[in-house]
């Protein structure tokens, strides 16, 4: 079996507006190692999302996938109880076609920040959840319905037979989110892809939600894939972190080098604005500037103008991925031979 579930390859993803071409995700090589944390790390606006999404080809128009791969190792478990594998690239596939509608809620799931934005306020959570399992397994409605009260049951709902017939609205925001994981797991996927699932929790619940998922993926032998910005969180439940920038992943390491030995600028900025116990509110570090206008991308280096390491080729070389030890990539200038590359482009 693979070690590597997912490999994204040069994966690029613009949006056409009447204003402009965004190049919201510009050239992402990510690999996630199945049955591991990846916590996918950036400002708002970096381009996370929309990057987890289109591991599942939901990239809506004005979107468009224009280059690259997501080469998906999927496992097909035969009833020797051996497993084979098959690879698909899931930025070829049709969005509405059969293949990915059967990756889809099955081995690839995914909740977001707000579950009232995924659940219908119409429906109940159960037909909801109940609608999942009937369109991906054999089940009947009777055991569906069975299952999913397991699964509320499973997720820390209290009294599941009754509150599998309630709607969404009437539940609190912990709980709904609950509901959530509980629909994400209903087909047992291979990678669960939770889009800052806390972060409109408070700390509490977040705490809980945390450990309710840290506990299910080791149930279910799940990857997960965990976008947020909140380092605490990171921290606490990734075993790599990958930082993006401006649509592109800037570091990746294990999350012990990352915090002990963060080499890009961005990420030891990032690190140095964390507050911590006994700060002064005017001792907190802040990363000067703004993140830029999408619309116009700087030259070079895109961190270049709030980088307080930034020399004069950081403006007009754009850094290349160069590997810092096992596991561990930076896109720097300061890690590369920068007169060497003004030589060969030179003569480009
Ligand atoms: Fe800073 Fe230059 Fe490195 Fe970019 S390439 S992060 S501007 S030092």
């Amino acid at each position: 079996m693979a070690d590597t579930l997912i490999d994204v390859k040069d994966l690029r993803i613009h949006f056409f507006t009447d204003e402009g071409v965004v190049r919201a995700v510009g050239g992402v090589d990510l690999a996630i190692t199945r049955g591991k944390t990846l916590a996918l790390v950036g400002e708002s606006g970096c381009g996370k999302s929309v990057a987890c999404r289109a591991l599942l080809n939901i990239v809506h128009r004005p979107g468009k996938i224009v280059s690259g791969e997501i080469i998906f190792h999927r496992m097909f478990h035969q009833s020797s109880g051996s497993g084979s594998d098959a690879s698909v690239d899931i930025a070829e596939l049709n969005p509405k076609g059969r293949e990915i509608r059967d990756i889809r809620g099955k081995e690839i799931a995914m909740i977001f920040q707000e579950p009232m934005t995924s659940f219908s306020s119409m429906y109940t959570i159960g037909n909801q959840i109940m609608e999942n399992i009937l369109l991906h397994t054999n089940l009947s409605k009777q055991e569906a319905r069975i299952l999913t009260i397991e699964l509320l049951d499973k997720v820390g709902i209290p009294k599941p037979s009754r509150l599998i017939d309630e709607y969404p609205f009437r539940l609190s925001g912990g709980m709904r989110q609950r509901a959530m994981i509980a629909m994400a797991l209903s087909c047992s996927p291979t990678l669960l892809i939770a889009d800052e699932p806390t972060t409109a929790l408070d700390v509490t619940t977040q705490a809980n939600i945390l450990d309710l998922m840290q506990n299910l993926q080791k149930q279910y032998e799940m990857t997960l894939l965990f976008i947020t910005h909140d380092l605490g969180v990171v921290a606490e439940i990734a075993d790599e972190v990958a930082v993006m920038y401006l649509g592109k992943i800037i570091e990746k390491s294990d999350v012990f080098t990352l915090f002990n030995s963060p080499a890009h600028p961005y990420t030891q900025a990032l690190l140095k604005s964390v507050p911590k116990i006994a700060m002064t509110r005017e001792a907190l570090d802040p990363i000067k500037g703004m993140v830029p206008n999408p619309y116009s991308r700087p030259s070079g280096c895109p961190f270049h103008p709030r980088c307080p390491k930034a020399f004069a080729a950081c403006k007009t070389i754009v850094p290349k991925t160069t590997s810092l030890g096992l596991h561990h990539t930076v896109q720097c200038l300061l890690y590369e031979d920068v007169t060497e590359r003004q030589a060969t482009e030179a003569l480009s």
